[in-house]
């Protein structure tokens, strides 16, 4: 096993009612607190409501800021900026999924910061000091809630990028599975569909195997399948959507990926097309993973047969590991159809037309992915592959 450092900081605060503790959580950080929420389905559900009670019973003085984006935007984020320097904010609550996250992230890194935010995202600058993050999730998909990352669009140029530091990671997340009813069915599987992702690219690797992490990856992947079925059939089956919900942490906390170098060449492809065309990053995924998929598999048909066996019972065919491959892939495929994912960019009307753009936009920092290194015309292969 390779040498690794792990470290996830973030108190979890795990189960129904949990919420009610988000005003003496937050009340650790400060005294004043920028509220940080998206478009309105915490309003419709009730959850703004409690959330306010609990922070005004720890008597904390709170800034609003609503309205952020799926795919988050650079131009929210600059006001965020500017109102957390104004009112000297202490700490970001953020109320929502990966997108709320995320853009608090990009706040928390801007906050202490002279210059344009968009900075961290080009490149041009890294994160020194941050404000603390806490969340309250309302959706199982991005991990966000324990990871580094944040990723934004900025709407001039429709660039999604993306940028990561250890001082980032929430210092609390409040995952109540009740707070989850409330998805739409498509959210739920945009959701479902991004945690996989996450395993799928920390599983396909170069680096040497540990048969620990192969099998925590392959565990929590079936976890999802099954699970992910029954929150479908069931919106408020509590301990199905408890599973999903601790899935999506698990997926994404790093514990998976341990001593191993992961690909994320998946995501970057993904990335260009949300940037682009606004679809949600999950159903871009159930997308390109499957043209990714067939592009690289063998580059190692061994990993890929493991895969189909131990995740999706595929019987090993030992005198064509090939085809055991191929089914697995398959079956990816058609799980992500089973759940009502678009599988082929025509499925959410995109066409060839910017086919080119994207994939020079996604290699232009150079190649994508460490599984296989792939250039820009094996990017416009994968968008050609997933037409
Ligand atoms: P999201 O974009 O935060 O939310 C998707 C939609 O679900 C929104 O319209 C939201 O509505 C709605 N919603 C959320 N919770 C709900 C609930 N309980 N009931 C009803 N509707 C609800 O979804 P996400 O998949 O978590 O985040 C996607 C973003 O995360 C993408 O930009 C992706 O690139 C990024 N991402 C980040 C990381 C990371 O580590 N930082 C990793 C992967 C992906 P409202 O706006 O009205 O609340
Ligand atoms: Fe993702």
């Amino acid at each position: 096993m390779d040498n690794f450092t792990f470290q996830n900081a973030t108190k979890i605060l795990f189960g129904k009612d949990q919420e009610q503790a988000v005003g003496q959580e937050t009340s650790h950080y400060g005294k004043k607190v920028l509220l940080h929420y998206g478009g309105g389905s915490i309003k419709k559900s009730g959850l703004y409501d409690r959330i306010k009670n609990s922070l005004a019973e720890a008597k904390l003085e709170v800034v609003e800021l609503g309205g952020v984006k799926p795919n988050p935007l650079v131009s929210l984020v600059r006001e965020g900026v500017d109102l957390c320097k104004e009112h000297n904010v202490d700490v970001i609550l953020a109320v929502g999924g990966g997108s709320v996250i995320d853009s608090a992230k990009a706040i928390a890194a801007g906050a202490y910061y002279e210059g344009d935010v968009w900075d961290f995202f080009t490149g041009k600058t890294t994160a020194t000091q941050t404000l603390p993050i806490g969340v309250v999730l309302t959706i199982p998909a991005a991990g966000s809630e324990t990871s580094s990352g944040t990723v934004v669009t900025n709407e001039d140029g429709q660039y999604k990028r993306s940028f990561g530091h250890d001082s980032l990671r929430p210092k609390f997340a409040i995952l109540n599975p009740e707070l989850t009813y409330t998805l739409p069915a498509y959210q739920t599987a945009c959701g479902i569909t991004d945690m996989s992702a996450h395993i799928f690219e920390r599983y396909f690797t170069n680096t040497k195997k540990v048969d620990l992490t192969d099998r925590l990856c392959e565990a929590t992947l079936r976890t999802i399948v099954s699970q992910g079925k029954k929150v479908l059939e069931h919106p408020e089956d509590y301990d199905a959507r408890a599973e999903i919900l601790w899935a999506g942490t698990i997926a994404h906390n790093d514990s998976l990926g341990v001593g191993r170098e992961g690909d994320w060449g998946s995501h970057d492809i993904e990335h260009e097309v949300s940037g682009i065309y606004d679809i949600a990053h999950g159903a871009g995924l159930a997308i390109i993973f499957p043209a990714w998929m067939k592009y690289v598999y063998e580059h190692d048909v061994a990993r890929f047969a493991q895969f189909a066996n131990r995740v999706w019972d595929v019987e090993i065919d030992t005198r064509d590991l090939k085809a055991t491959a191929e089914e697995g892939i398959a079956r990816v495929e058609a799980f992500f159809a089973s759940i009502g994912m678009p599988t082929r960019l025509s499925h959410v009307d995109i066409d060839e037309t910017h086919f080119e753009e994207m994939a020079a936009k996604a290699t232009e920092r150079g190649p994508l992915g460490s599984f296989v290194k792939l250039h820009k015309e094996d990017v416009l292969a994968i968008y050609k592959l997933a037409k």
